[in-house]
């Protein structure tokens, strides 16, 4: 029943929430009527009941339990359970670890949603300037299928939300209208079905299959590049699709004029509707789409630390959330809170603790709360000691950790370049000599290289 219960929770939790936490737990029996289920700590112990007792009940429940009972147990520490601080940091696969969970499919709520992923909805896609006209296009073509823009050809870089937008427009348009046909398909998968009717001689199902859908959706399109009897069929399934007013909407990681060895007359019709393309998002689309992620995985992670993790990751939105997902695994295994120096370390493989970016305002935070006080104060005018030490340190530190000129870091302090260069030069002057200089600028040196050991 075990397997059942992962199998309900599974269609009810997002995949990274599934990941990180139902995958370790060890199944223990049952015991005085209560479902025992072993858990790495007793942050995860806590976790559990605080977040996931209910869900457990209702799958038990599902299953036909009438008083359902569930308790947790940590499990005894495991030398590789443990992390330690000089271990490297945990492979990808501890977070998946335990035995693979039944692959489930989403529950579809209507038959025509089954080759949808049920998390790819308009909801869950963060808009930025990098995406939205795609976004207002799918949109548009949403409201109005087969109306505003036909074909829709979407294009952007590997894990940039091609797939989520398309998968969104069929989402809003199963919601709308159940009885719509709607077929979401790669262009792998069109093909390989395409050869297997031809050698099963069930050339008529494909055509009738893929020519009475209400909406076409093909991902990666660029993998008809060079398979001519693919091209020939696809274009067949076009004409019919448009010419009796049926949307289609295709996605490409180029647009269709730099598709190599695409014929002409598909070329053509690729170009008859709208092309939009998506980019790289922009820091805060970045930190915006952490944020979001967290919540659904209702995981509270500092904005400080979504922000380190946006800084680091800046192309690819799908490891965007791979490193989200590193990060809490990794502090939940530790059961440490959630912080830069935890972040930073447990993304050392994708940059070295040097290579972390830190930025003017990161490091003022960081010299303020050293100093307990606000970083206002540092940055104003003040002049008593108490305050111009901290500045030198901030300066410091800045010159140091981040690629600013001196002109820079005078603009950021309201001072010029020459001011900078004094605090720079009378903080070398006291390093080694002022005790408290000294340790202010190791430690805080540490922590933003992330580093810093004793915070895990
Ligand atoms: P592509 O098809 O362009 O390679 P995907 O659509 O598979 O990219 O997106 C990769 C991952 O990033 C998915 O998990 C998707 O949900 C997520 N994603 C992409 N764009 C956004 C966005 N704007 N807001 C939220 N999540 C996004
Ligand atoms: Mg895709």
């Amino acid at each position: 029943i075990w397997a059942d219960v992962l199998g309900y929770v599974r269609k009810n939790i997002s995949e990274v929430e599934y990941h990180t936490w139902f995958a370790p737990v060890k199944n223990l029996g049952v015991q005085d009527g209560s479902l025992v289920l072993g858990v790495r700590n007793s942050f995860a112990q806590e976790w559990f009941r605080k977040h996931y007792l209910e869900l457990l009940e209702d799958a038990l429940r599902s299953l036909g339990a009438q008083n359902p009972q569930v308790s947790f147990q940590v499990l005894p520490a495991q030398q590789d359970a443990l992390l330690s601080l000089n271990d490297p940091p945990p492979p990808p696969a501890v977070v998946t670890a335990g035995k693979p969970a039944p692959v489930i499919h989403p529950v579809s709520t209507a038959d025509n949603r089954r080759s949808l992923n049920p998390k790819y909805t308009f909801e869950n896609f963060v808009v930025g300037p990098n995406n939205n006209l795609a976004h207002a296009a799918a949109l548009a073509v949403a409201e109005s299928p087969g109306k505003a823009y036909n074909p829709l050809f979407i294009y952007g870089d590997v894990g940039l939300g091609k797939t989520h937008l398309m998968h969104a427009v069929g989402h809003y348009i199963a919601e709308r209208f159940p009885e719509k046909r709607i077929e979401y398909v790669s262009t792998e998968t069109f093909t390989n079905e395409l050869i297997n009717s031809i050698r099963d001689d069930k050339t008529t199902q494909f055509r009738n299959r893929y020519r009475s859908v209400d909406l076409l959706l093909v991902d990666d399109i660029q993998f008809v590049a060079g398979k001519e009897r693919t091209q020939e069929e696809f274009f067949h399934t076009f004409n019919a699709l448009y010419e009796s007013h049926k949307q289609i909407i295709l996605s490409s990681d180029r647009p269709p004029k730099e598709i190599q060895t695409l014929e002409g007359r598909l070329r053509s019709r690729f170009e008859w509707g709208l092309i939009t393309d998506i980019q790289s998002p922009e820091f805060e689309t970045r930190v915006a789409i952490l944020k979001m992620n967290a919540e659904h995985n209702r995981i509270s992670v500092p904005q400080e630390v979504l922000e380190l993790i946006a800084r680091q990751v800046t192309s690819n939105i799908r490891e965007l959330e791979g490193a989200l997902m590193r990060v809490v695994a990794f502090a939940s295994l530790n059961n440490v809170p959630f912080s830069r120096a935890v972040a930073a370390k447990a993304l050392s493989n994708i940059f070295t603790p040097q290579e972390v970016k830190v930025e003017m305002m990161d490091v003022l935070r960081q010299v303020a709360s050293h100093y307990n006080m606000p970083p206002e104060v540092i940055r104003g005018s003040g002049r008593v000691r108490e305050v111009v030490v901290p500045r030198q340190v901030a300066q410091y530190l800045i010159r140091e950790l981040t690629d600013h000129s001196l002109p820079e870091i005078g603009q950021f302090f309201g001072r010029d370049h020459s001011t900078v260069m004094h605090a720079i030069n009378k903080v070398s002057e006291q390093m080694g000599k002022d005790a408290d200089v000294t340790e202010a600028i190791i430690t805080l040196r540490k922590r933003m290289q992330g580093t810093e050991d004793d915070e895990l």
